[in-house]
């Protein structure tokens, strides 16, 4: 037996029209898993199921994941479809530039309402989404919830502090959910979160790519405090989605794992 096969396993992906959930998105197929992406810009969505159709069996629903009457009926589909839920991956998410300050900004610059906006996605739209996907693992006495956490919990990364904020909530979330569905749910239900050091995503380009194409100054200091001396590669977390997906990490619930290059564990001196 194969303990990291997935094969079979009903996967949601919210955030699956973006960089990072799209790569989870294809590797979960190509390990043969049943694919259900979310995303809220329905073209990037249409476009990213119709890439995938070819790889294994997808759909895709426009949703928000801070709406549970949408997720709700998303719920309700995909068990009439495939009967099951195994695998949540919350990848919806990301910096706001409203809401993340310029350079010549304080902290008081911060719209109130950006702040609001920023933390509602990054930690509501990972907790909304697994209440109602994990309550129907829960039932069902399996599952694997994975939430996506950030460098910015470690220690303070400047300008965006409320999606700091946000992912450190995130982290609690992971950990609470973790016991509670091993309390009273018994040993199958788990929830860990992967937390990714610096990716090139559409939410996090402009401020790590200049539009010639050359690193930011924020992209040298990134690199220069990340071992490994290099972002990482969009493929490089599906490895980790895997393995918590899969019977080989059967008894790891409420871990909050670095994928980074060695950037949380580098002082930078
Ligand atoms: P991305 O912008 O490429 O993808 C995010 C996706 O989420 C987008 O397709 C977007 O449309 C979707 N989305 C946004 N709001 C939504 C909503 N309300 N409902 C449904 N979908 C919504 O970003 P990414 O770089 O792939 O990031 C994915 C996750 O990884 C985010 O949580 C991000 O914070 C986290 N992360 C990224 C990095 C990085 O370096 N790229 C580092 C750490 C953490």
């Amino acid at each position: 037996m194969n303990i990291f096969s997935i094969e079979g396993c009903v996967a949601v992906v919210s955030g699956g029209g973006g960089v990072l959930g799209g790569s989870i998105s294809r590797s979960l197929l190509e390990s043969g898993a049943k694919v259900v992406i979310l995303d809220i810009r329905e073209e990037n969505l249409n476009k990213r199921v119709a890439e995938l159709e070819s790889v294994g069996e997808v759909v895709g629903f426009a949703c928000n994941v801070l709406e549970e009457d949408s997720l709700k009926a998303v719920a309700g589909k995909i068990i009439a479809k495939w009967g099951k839920i195994d695998i949540l991956v919350n990848a919806a998410g990301g910096n706001m530039p409203g809401a993340t300050l310029t350079e010549d900004q304080t902290i008081f610059d911060m719209k109130i309402e950006d702040y609001h906006k920023v933390t509602d996605l990054n930690l509501n739209g990972t907790i909304v989404p697994s209440l109602i996907f994990g309550e129907v693992m829960a039932k069902k006495g399996s599952g694997s919830i994975i939430n996506i956490s950030s460098m910015a919990t470690y220690s303070a990364i400047t300008r965006v502090m409320g999606y700091s904020v946000a992912k450190s909530g995130v982290d609690i979330f992971t950990k609470w959910m973790a016991m509670e569905l091993a309390l009273k749910f018994g040993d199958k239900v788990r929830v860990n979160a992967i937390a990714p050091g610096f990716f090139i995503g559409d939410q996090n380009r402009a401020v790590l790519i200049n539009p010639d194409g050359s690193y930011t100054e924020r992209s040298k200091k990134v690199l220069a405090k990340t071992p490994m001396g290099r972002f990482g590669d969009i493929s490089e977390l599906n490895g980790l989605v895997q393995f918590l997906c899969s019977d080989a990490a059967s008894f790891i619930t409420g871990a909050i794992i670095p994928v980074d290059g060695g950037f949380s564990s580098f002082s930078g001196v």
